[in-house]
């Protein structure tokens, strides 16, 4: 049996071919292609103004740039999520303020975020971990009522919506990222979807330099922009995924189901919730059951190895890191982050992988579990 690793891009011979004629073109970095791929990406988000970028983490730190965050502010967020999320709020001068997680979901806990808001208060970066998108309905409610912006940290939740509309079609700042392991890949990449037309220039000045082309071919520089423009190459991978969106997705969810339908539910596992409308599944994670395991994570982790399949930690969670802990955060403060982060387990789930790669995902655990679950 092949290993099967936790997630692998799936990316198919035209579009390995569209980026041969890339190369072959004498302009790789910044041009057609990613102009076609904005375009796209705009028609998918309802027609608003889409700017691609070098990262899902560019997309951020643009984000914020542009809603003006600075030192003294905060700016709320989850604690279960990539290191980037909150990386960013620092590296901007600003202030995280973690609120922990709804267990369920494994999301922000929407009623938790009010208790959190001072008058220093600016932002919201909320996170659909997983692909599960946060309650849209209630985060701008609640933004709305504290005149707070939100940046929606997509990075895992292309293609996924919320009331039948695509997550990045609606709402304020929404950032994707195009990573390797995300539902649409560039390699490296990320998007960033603006709520009106009037921030494009600026967006724009960020993303490269600050410069600005003037009519007369001169130009001119008025802000410190920074270095996070697409190349044609990627941008080329892109238009081939985006060709396989719906696809994949659909193909992610059945492949869901199909887990739903075989893991043995009496392991003591927490399975995610079954959402297939909403959710683009992004991964398929369970909460292991370690107080009744005789064994740690890390051991789990090696007996699956031992089965030839790759299991993932996604995430630690953000405030137990050195540097966050250095920032006054610790243990005991956002219990339920820490428990599910301490066992959280992301099983393999791409679009490439069949209804036997699950089933056979699925015996592993039972074998491995039933061995040391009380
Ligand atoms: C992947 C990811 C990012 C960062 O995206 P990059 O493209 O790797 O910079 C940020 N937030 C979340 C939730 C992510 O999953």
């Amino acid at each position: 049996m092949d290993f099967l690793p936790f997630t692998r891009p799936s990316l198919d011979e035209q579009t390995i071919a569209e980026v041969s004629d890339v190369l072959r073109s004498g302009w790789i970095t910044s041009g057609p292609k990613v102009q076609a791929f904005e375009a796209q990406l705009a028609t998918l988000m309802g027609g608003r103004v889409v700017r691609s970028l070098n990262s899902g983490t560019a997309a951020l730190e643009i984000a914020l740039r542009l809603i003006d965050i600075q030192p003294g502010d905060e700016v709320i967020t989850t604690p279960l999520s990539w290191v980037a999320t909150a990386n960013v709020i620092v590296l901007a001068g600003a202030t995280p303020v973690f609120v922990d997680i709804d267990p369920v979901t494994r999301n922000i806990d929407l009623d938790l975020i009010e208790a959190a808001i001072t008058a220093r208060t600016r932002a919201i970066i909320a996170v659909d971990l997983a692909g599960l998108p946060v309650d849209r309905d209630r985060l701008y409610a609640i933004a709305n009522q504290h005149q707070l912006r939100v940046i929606e940290d997509a990075a895992q939740s292309f293609g996924a919506s919320w009331g039948g509309r695509a997550i990045g079609s609606f709402g304020d700042l929404v950032a994707f990222s195009f990573h390797a392991n995300k539902n649409i890949t560039t390699g490296e990449g990320g998007c960033l979807v603006l709520p009106d037309a009037s921030l494009t220039g600026l967006c724009e000045k960020l993303r490269l330099q600050g410069v600005v082309r003037l009519p007369d071919g001169s130009m001119e520089v008025d802000v410190a922009g920074g270095k996070f423009n697409l190349t044609d190459i990627a941008a080329a991978i892109g238009l081939g995924q985006l060709r396989h969106l719906d696809g994949f997705t659909a193909r992610r969810r059945e492949l869901a189901r199909h887990y739903f339908a075989h893991f043995d539910r009496s392991l003591g596992c927490e399975l995610p919730p079954e959402n297939f409308t909403d959710s683009n599944w992004h991964m398929f994670q369970v909460v292991l059951p370690l107080e009744r395991m005789g064994i740690t994570r890390g051991e789990f982790i090696a007996r699956m190895k031992a089965h030839n399949m790759g299991i993932g930690v996604h995430y630690p969670p953000i405030h137990l890191f050195q540097l966050y802990r250095n920032l006054g955060f610790g243990a005991g403060r956002f219990p339920h982050a820490e428990r599910v982060g301490a066992g959280i387990a992301t099983l393999p789930l791409f679009p490439a992988m069949s209804e036997a790669d699950v089933e056979r995902v699925c015996g592993a655990c039972a074998e491995v579990l039933s061995e040391v679950v009380q």
